[in-house]
């Protein structure tokens, strides 16, 4: 998908720390964390967002699912980590490829929003 800014890091065009890749998903650091770890999935496929589904596999977004746990392992994040996955406007989504950010090495607040 040409503009889109995770397409880009996909392609290579825009460089990214990676933490995990397979067939499906990639996974990097995210450039203004906001906690010790903060790291983002993005499926393969150009979805824009979790309202972009009907277009996916059920692969594609299983894995999405599978590779956070793998990397919360990685992480060491044994404590708790919190998962999120901004969808519109009302959630301020900024980049329009489907993502789930891991958030977590401290303690979260209890209000989420
Ligand atoms: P969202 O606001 O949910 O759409 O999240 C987009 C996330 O992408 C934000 O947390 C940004 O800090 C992050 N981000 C933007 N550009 C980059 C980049 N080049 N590399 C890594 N993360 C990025
Ligand atoms: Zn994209």
């Amino acid at each position: 998908m040409e503009n889109c800014l995770f397409c880009k890091i996909l392609s290579g065009e825009i460089p990214s720390q990676k933490v995990y890749e397979n067939d499906y998903v990639y996974a990097f650091r995210d450039i203004n964390p906001q906690a010790p770890v903060h790291v983002l999935v993005i499926p393969k496929k150009h979805l824009a967002s979790l309202d972009d589904t009907d277009n996916a596999s059920d692969r594609d977004l299983a894995e999405c699912l599978r590779a956070v746990r793998l990397i919360a392992s990685r992480e060491n994040l044994a404590n708790g980590y919190r998962v999120v996955s901004n969808c519109g406007p009302d959630a301020c989504q900024s980049v329009h490829h489907l993502h789930f950010h891991i958030i977590g090495g401290r303690k979260m607040e209890e209000k989420m929003a």
